[in-house]
């Protein structure tokens, strides 16, 4: 598993908010509609040409609301909102099934055009004096003409971190693993958790680990990041590796998010682990040890 992509990787996504020319039939067109986004019957992911065209002046302008969402090896990206989704224009996919399925960039693309849509939807009126936003141009932004509040769509922060211990003498180190109370239960997976304003990605690191499993861990060491969550997009994860330096040191879990956690043998780590294409799994694959049965 190739963990350090070089900046050249293709094709190369390039977000973007500004419409400097106006869209082509041919740019690609990533339709949204009750969450969920368009995939056409022969599996790629449409073009302006494949939407079909609204009421309103011919030419170029028929095709109303396309939003630049950036640049696909050099070809526009647009995002348009629909209100049913359409059967007879393709499969209709949520989330998850987007983050399976597509490659990077292309599900980092995705997540930005369920995002914007979104965010869009949901920031239409200012929340300080109720006027209606105005959109800022070359941004994904919004403005009150009235009290002049700027509304940025926002990104949430999130960490999530996999933690080692000594192993017994002779044995392999150790993993903590946890199950979450939400979600899919039966997973192994991280100690993970939103940052809050005001504190640092590694203060947020310690901070969850001691509200979540009780414990103090060092050697905090940045891994990488993912443009987004398996809970959806919109949530940036940056992930670390972590030592408990007492190898007699056992998780408390909160009772709350987590039901269960637990050391695991890095030559014996559970089958049910985070899919193969989030930072979590990567992570996991990172320091686990080869079997030594
Ligand atoms: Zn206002």
């Amino acid at each position: 598993m190739n963990l350090d992509l070089p900046p050249t990787i293709h094709p190369v996504f390039l977000p973007g908010a500004a419409a400097d020319v106006p869209a082509e039939p041919t740019d690609h067109c990533l339709v949204v509609a009750d969450g969920k986004l368009l995939v056409r019957p022969d599996g790629e992911l449409p073009r302006v040409a494949d939407l079909p065209a609204e009421p309103g002046p011919p030419g170029r302008s028929d095709r109303p609301g396309l939003v630049p969402l950036g640049t696909l090896d050099g070809v526009p990206v647009w995002a348009a909102a629909r209100e049913k989704a359409d059967a007879t224009l393709g499969n209709w996919l949520g989330w998850r099934e987007l983050a399976a399925g597509l490659p990077e960039p292309l599900a980092a693309l995705a997540g930005r055009a369920l995002q914007v849509v979104t965010w869009r939807r949901s920031h239409r009126y200012c929340g300080a004096c109720t006027a209606e936003l105005a959109d800022v141009p070359g941004e994904h932004a919004r403005r009150c003409p009235d009290c002049q509040l700027y509304v940025p769509m926002q990104l949430s922060p999130a960490v999530l971190v996999a933690i080692r211990r000594p192993g017994p003498p002779g044995a392999a180190e150790q993993l903590l693993l946890v199950r979450h109370s939400y979600g899919p239960t039966e997973v192994w997976a991280l100690v993970a958790g939103f940052v809050e304003a005001g504190e640092t990605l590694e203060q947020a690191v310690h901070r969850e680990v001691a509200e979540e499993v009780g414990l103090r861990v060092d050697r905090l060491t940045y891994f990488g990041s993912q443009p987004w969550a398996m809970s959806g997009p919109g949530v940036v994860l940056a992930g670390f590796t972590a030592y408990c330096p007492d190898p007699a040191a056992e998780p408390v879990v909160d009772g709350r998010e987590l039901t269960q956690a637990r050391w695991f043998p890095l030559d014996a780590l559970p089958k049910a682990l985070p899919p193969t294409y989030s930072i979590s799994r990567w992570l996991v694959e990172s320091v686990r040890a080869p079997a030594t049965t």
